[in-house]
C-alpha cells in the first residue's frame, strides 16, 4: 500500500517547485501577510515556507497530513470550488510520502507553538510543545528520498531553484498585500522579495524589474452579458519600449496562478502584428469568471485550465490588448 501511496505522491508532487507552489496555496490561504521561502539544492535538500498566518489548530495536527483531510470543505456546494482550485486534502499528505515533512504552528492567543513531524500520511510523534511567534513553518527535507529514479531526472538544482523563484515572483505580483521573499538556504540575499504595496506597479518593478514596470499599460475588460460569457479582465501589459527575448505571461484566473496557451499564443499574435520590434511582451493578467467556466485539469498539479466560451473570451482580450497597443503606438 505504501508503495501505492508513494506514486500517488509523486503524480501529485512532481518537481521542488509543485511543493513550493501548494505550500504557498496554503499560507495564502491562511491569510498570511508575509511569506518566506527557503531553498536548497534546487529543493531536493530542503524546502522552507514560513508564514504569518492564522496557524494550525492543536486538535487538527493529527490528521493534517492524511489524504483528503481538509479544512476547507464546508459543504457540497463547495464542489464547484473544488473543482477550480484542483484536489483537496491531498498536497500535504503527498509530501509525507516523498519527503521528510515537520510543521511547526501557533494559533491566536497561543502561549507556545507545536512541532510535529509526519511520515507516510501519519504523525510521527506527539506535537511537542515548542517556542513560537505568529503562523506557520512547514520544512520539506529530502524530497523524493524514496524515489532515487526522479532524484535522478532532478539533478539540476539551479534550474529547479529557478522556477521556484519565478513562481515566487508570480505570486508577488498578483498578492500585493502580501510580502514575499525566496533565497538559497544560507544566502544573505533574497533573489525575490518584496513588501506589501497597493500599487501593483511598485510590485511589478521590485519584482521585474524598472526597465518592465517603466514599460507597463493598463487593461481592462469587463463583459456582462449574461447570455454570452461573463467575465472581468484587468491587468498590465508592457508597450514598444519593452524589449525581451521571451514572453513572460503571469495570468491568475479566479486568484488562482495558471497557464492557458492558447490565450498566450493568440496574445503573441496580437504584438507580432502591432509592436512587431518589441514581440515579446511582459504581460500580468487577472480574469475573474464564474467558478463553473473554469476547468482546471483532473490533475491536480496541471497548470493548464480551458474555459467555457474560451475562444470568445480570447477575441475579447485580444481585441482589448490590440486596441491598447495601437493607441500607444498614436
Ligand atoms: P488543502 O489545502 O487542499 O486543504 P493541504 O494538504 O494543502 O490541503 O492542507 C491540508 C490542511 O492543512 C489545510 O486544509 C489547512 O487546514 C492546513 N494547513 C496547511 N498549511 C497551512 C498553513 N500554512 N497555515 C494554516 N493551515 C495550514
Ligand atoms: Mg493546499
Amino acid at each position: 500500500e505504501s508503495v501505492v501511496n508513494r506514486i500517488a505522491a509523486g503524480e501529485v508532487i512532481q518537481r521542488p517547485v509543485s511543493a513550493v507552489k501548494e505550500l504557498v496555496e496554503n499560507s495564502l490561504d491562511a491569510r498570511s501577510s508575509s511569506i518566506n521561502v527557503v531553498v536548497k539544492d534546487g529543493g531536493l535538500k530542503l524546502i522552507q515556507v514560513s508564514d504569518d498566518g492564522h496557524g494550525i489548530r492543536y486538535e487538527d495536527l493529527p490528521i493534517l497530513c492524511e489524504r483528503h483531510t481538509t479544512s476547507k470543505l464546508s459543504a457540497f456546494e463547495d464542489l464547484q470550488s473544488i473543482k477550480s482550485m484542483g484536489f483537496r486534502g491531498e498536497a500535504l499528505a503527498s509530501m509525507t510520502y516523498v519527503a521528510h515533512v515537520t510543521v511547526t504552528t501557533i494559533t491566536k492567543g497561543q502561549l507556545h507553538g507545536y512541532r510535529v513531524s509526519y511520515k507516510d500520511g501519519v504523525m510521527e510523534h506527539e506535537p511537542k510543545a515548542c517556542a513560537a511567534v505568529k503562523g506557520t513553518q512547514i520544512m520539506i527535507e529530502n524530497l523524493f528520498y524514496n524515489m532515487s529514479a526522479r532524484r535522478k531526472t532532478l539533478q539540476n538544482s539551479a534550474d529547479d531553484y529557478s522556477k521556484i523563484a519565478d513562481l515566487l515572483s508570480r505570486f508577488a505580483i498578483h498578492h500585493i498585500s502580501v510580502s514575499f521573499s525566496c533565497r538559497k538556504h544560507g544566502a544573505a540575499r533574497a533573489d525575490v522579495s518584496s513588501v506589501a504595496t497597493l500599487s501593483r506597479i511598485d510590485a511589478i518593478r521590485s519584482v521585474y524589474g524598472v526597465s518592465v514596470a517603466r514599460s507597463l499599460m493598463k487593461v481592462e475588460a469587463l463583459d456582462k452579458d449574461p447570455s454570452s460569457s461573463v467575465f472581468q479582465m484587468d491587468g498590465f501589459i508592457s508597450n514598444s519600449d519593452y524589449v525581451a527575448k521571451k514572453i513572460t505571461m503571469v495570468l491568475f484566473i479566479n486568484d488562482r496562478l495558471v497557464d492557458c496557451t492558447a490565450l498566450k499564443r493568440a496574445l503573441e499574435i496580437v504584438y507580432a502584428a502591432t509592436l512587431p520590434k518589441a514581440s515579446k511582451p511582459f504581460i500580468y493578467m487577472s480574469i475573474i469568471l464564474p467558478p463553473e467556466h473554469v476547468d482546471v485539469n483532473v490533475h491536480p498539479t496541471k497548470r493548464e485550465v480551458s474555459l467555457l466560451n474560451q475562444e470568445v473570451i480570447i477575441e475579447k482580450i485580444q481585441s482589448v490588448v490590440e486596441s491598447r497597443l495601437r493607441s500607444s503606438n498614436e
